[in-house]
């Protein structure tokens, strides 16, 4: 955008004054588009259990008042609507309280070794319920890195999640650690890698699936309780860990998503300042 505004000729010449703003209105409609349609997805995403919720309510104060059994398998299923639209506003808060610490540099000296190894050991029961083996490959060495220790579980928390949710049911979900030496003057690297042997994601919808919301089966991801928000939450986790979430998949024969963090070499000024740049 570009405009002139007349300014009130102060200094009394004759030619007069003009101030020229130059704008690029290009970045601030596509944020606000962006924030329109998360306000509408979200309130599509909340809608949708709440219709569900009062339809249950008129059938139970209506045809199904003196029914017993109606009346419990009702319940069930107002008390599952009734869960997920809580599960669905905490990740909202989630991601709004992650987006405004953005970018404030985290601080908490963390090993990732235990995080993963607490999210995998409370996990390995209910998967094997669901006959997968959920196995971990941690090295000897720490693995360091600058971070807020309940965000990083989070990612880790939901990258397992998802390959339970959506490994295929069966085989092996493998979460690995690995450090990996950084090129040229580069910090070494940490990896978190969390393969699965589902089906896979078709390569059109990798690059869509750290948008809110965004989903490869949406009627699959609700049936599994999922929100549509964890792939979000963790990209917006990551980008304050100056870190990247890489993903690979073959359909057909699994996925593996991969977290890349900048370690964290301790008493070194100069690695603090790669790690945190001005
Ligand atoms: P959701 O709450 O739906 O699980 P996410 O943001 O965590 O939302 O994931 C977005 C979508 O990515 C999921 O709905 C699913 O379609 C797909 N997805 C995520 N992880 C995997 C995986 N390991 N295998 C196959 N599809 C996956």
């Amino acid at each position: 955008q570009i405009g002139a505004l007349p300014m009130p000729d102060t200094a009394g010449g004759d030619r007069p004054n003009v101030v020229l703003f130059l704008r690029d209105l290009t970045e601030s409609r596509r944020l606000e588009t962006m924030r329109a349609d998360f306000v509408a997805n979200a309130s599509h995403e909340l809608r949708t259990p709440l219709a569900s919720l009062s339809g249950f309510i008129e059938t139970l104060q209506g045809p199904a008042r003196d029914d017993e059994r109606a009346r419990e398998q009702f319940l069930d299923i107002m008390r599952a609507q009734a869960q997920r639209m809580t599960r669905l506003i905490e990740d909202l808060l989630s991601l709004s309280r992650i987006e405004q610490r953005e970018h404030v540099p985290p601080t908490q000296l963390v090993d990732l070794r235990r995080i993963a190894r607490q999210l995998v050991d409370e996990r390995v029961p209910l998967a094997a319920e669901r006959g997968i083996a959920l196995t971990l490959q941690v090295p000897d060495q720490p693995l360091p890195v600058l971070g807020d220790r309940d965000e990083l579980m989070r990612v880790v928390e939901n990258l397992v999640e998802n390959a339970l949710k959506y490994g295929g049911g069966g085989g092996l979900v493998q979460v690995s650690l690995a450090r990996e030496e950084g090129l040229d003057t580069r910090p070494a690297q940490i990896v978190l890698a969390v393969r699965d042997e589902g089906p896979g994601i078709a390569p059109e919808h990798i690059p869509r699936l750290t948008e809110r919301f965004y989903r490869v089966d949406t009627a699959s991801s609700r049936r599994q309780g999922g929100t549509g928000l964890g792939l979000a939450i963790v990209k917006h986790v990551l980008n304050r860990h100056r870190g990247r979430l890489v993903i690979e998949s073959e359909p057909g024969r699994g996925t593996t998503m991969r977290v890349v963090l900048p370690e964290h070499r301790p008493g070194g000024t100069a690695d603090l300042q790669s790690l945190n740049p001005a």
